[in-house]
């Protein structure tokens, strides 16, 4: 059984995990969550993507947002589980981290080569560090294609596919076989979500779809 999956991962990423799934089982949001924590690996803020009400309301932008002021210049550390856009770039830069941790890469809107663009964007050195788990980067990939491919929303679709083949065609057919509205009857926790979807995906990697 897949059943330790979720259960094996940093609390990091089961806290960024719990927010992004959580939003997309309760609002039907796009499962993208985002924590910070300190150097020590202490939560400090938590985030769930809600761009259905802003389309600034991103899972990073919300966590750096309600990050304690204190925090700042202590080299406070951001886990999201997908790669960010490039508003959430600017805002890693301007909250001053140490270091992005993303779960799953986006070819279509990833951006944390900015990072690198120019003077302002390199003097403190903030690192990004990813893909961290084959298996969590599968399962997000997985359930974000379900999400938008449910909504319609295909524009990415080409994209992903080249990327993360096996896993898109896994999310297209969650969506084909009504998984979410499963998962909500069974009252399903993000861990189970998450476990689940593993387990549909079979260990197999993108690369190998
Ligand atoms: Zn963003």
């Amino acid at each position: 059984m897949a059943a330790a999956l979720f259960a094996r991962l940093a609390p990091a990423w089961q806290a960024a995990l719990n927010a992004g799934i959580g939003a997309y089982l309760a609002s039907d949001a796009v499962p993208i969550g985002a924590v910070v924590t300190d150097v020590a690996g202490e939560i400090l803020s938590v985030g769930a993507n809600d761009a259905e009400s802003s389309p600034l309301a991103h899972a990073e932008t919300r966590a750096l947002r309600d990050l304690p002021r204190a925090a700042d210049d202590t080299g406070a550390i951001l886990f999201t589980t997908l790669e960010p856009c490039p508003m959430c770039v600017g805002a890693i830069r301007l909250a001053r981290l140490s270091r992005a941790h993303y779960a799953a890469r986006d070819p279509a809107a990833g951006s944390l080569d900015l990072l690198q663009a120019d003077e302002l964007m390199r003097d403190l050195g903030c690192e990004s560090v990813g893909p961290d788990d084959e298996v969590m980067e599968a399962v997000i990939v997985a359930l974000v294609t379900e999400s938008r491919q449910r909504r319609g929303q295909l524009r990415w679709r080409a994209e992903w596919l080249a990327y993360h083949r096996h896993a898109v065609r896994v999310g297209i057919r969650l969506a084909e076989r009504g998984a979410r509205a499963d998962w909500i009857s069974r009252s399903a926790s993000a861990a189970e979500v998450f476990d689940a979807a593993a387990l549909i995906l079979g260990g197999r990697t993108a690369a190998a779809g």
